[in-house]
């Protein structure tokens, strides 16, 4: 069989097992095991990584556990703006939207202005309507509701704060989620989509459906997915930073997601909390974070699954 996996996150923070029912906790573990096994069957049948990653983080964004499509956090206004990115390996192909409003699927909408929109970018009112274009599916607000992150977003509303969905002070911890993945045909694809931070206002837009900074894919380096606070992610380049690490000084992936997460981020002027899942055209994955835990999972080709929440139980 040919080497192939996938790889996914639903964000990194303080995750202890101290949050959680064990109700939410297996749902969380649920949703992760069954977007890493619609990833693996989709690419032991041949798919290309591109479309898998998107069909996965679809499957994420559909679950309320986690803050992407239905589940979005709360901006400042009381409204979900949402984003996301996907980026093809094989060609460097990319495709993204922010400050999307009622997008059931903002990935969906990312993958279509890859294919059919001639641009890269498109944010909010025009994003919708090429979204509408392409028969993108639309929902109402109440569809993206969720009563935990409405009441997280109900305590700071007033301030001028905004917050991680899976910040310390926060008390239940979901996040922003994403899938790599290496198919049987040595491409890789990285896609992430978010509702952002809660309480967000003036249009802010994190890192992660900006090409370089929060989603990358190069069949030549690797393909990258982040999560974390968004601003020192943007600022550090990130998920760029570690193809970089690889192509120009010769990093093995590992060694590149390390120094991006454990030694870049730690700098004074970043302190950038977070993690990030990759892999290489050789299918090695790294899944890296320097917060308390990471909701991830991952499947290679003639292996079984792993799921992990807790750092006690890294699974790579
Ligand atoms: N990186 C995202 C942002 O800053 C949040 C997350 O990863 O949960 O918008």
């Amino acid at each position: 069989m040919s080497n192939f996996a996938i790889v996914v996150h639903g964000g990194a923070g303080t995750i202890t097992p101290d949050l959680y029912t064990a109700e939410i906790e297996k749902g969380i573990r649920d949703t992760l095991f069954e977007a890493v096994e619609a990833g693996y069957f989709l690419l032991r049948e041949g798919e290309v990584a591109v479309n898998v990653v998107s069909h996965v983080v679809m499957v994420l964004e559909n679950s309320p556990f986690f803050n992407a499509g239905k589940g979005s956090v709360f901006t400042n206004d009381g409204t979900h703006e949402m984003e996301a990115a996907i980026m093809n390996g094989a060609n460097l192909d990319a495709g993204a939207a922010c400050a999307v409003k009622n997008v059931r699927n903002p990935i969906v909408l990312a993958r279509k202005i890859l294919e059919k929109s001639g641009h890269v970018y498109l944010h909010g009112k025009g994003a919708e309507e090429f979204g509408r274009l392409y028969h993108v599916a639309f929902e109402p607000e109440e569809y993206f509701f969720d009563q935990f992150r409405y009441d997280e977003w109900r305590k700071i509303k007033a301030s001028n704060t905004y917050r991680l969905d899976h910040s310390k002070d926060n008390a239940k911890k979901f996040g922003t989620v994403g899938a790599v993945a290496l198919d049987i045909h040595g491409n890789v694809a990285a896609a992430t989509s978010t509702g952002g931070m809660t309480n967000k206002k003036h249009g802010r837009i994190g890192d992660s459906s900006i090409i370089g900074a929060g989603t990358y894919a190069n069949n030549a380096t690797c393909a990258v997915s982040c999560t974390g606070h968004g601003e020192p992610f943007l600022r550090a380049v990130s998920a760029y930073d570690i193809s970089c690490l690889m192509e120009y000084k010769g990093l093995s992936l590992e060694d590149a997601a390390n120094y991006l997460i454990h030694e870049k981020m730690k700098q004074d002027h970043l302190q950038g909390e977070g993690g990030l899942i990759a892999i290489d055209h050789q299918g090695n994955i790294a899944i890296t974070f320097n917060t308390v835990g990471m909701y991830r999972g991952y499947r290679r080709s003639g292996e079984k699954e792993h799921i992990a929440l807790y750092k006690a139980n890294v699974p790579a």
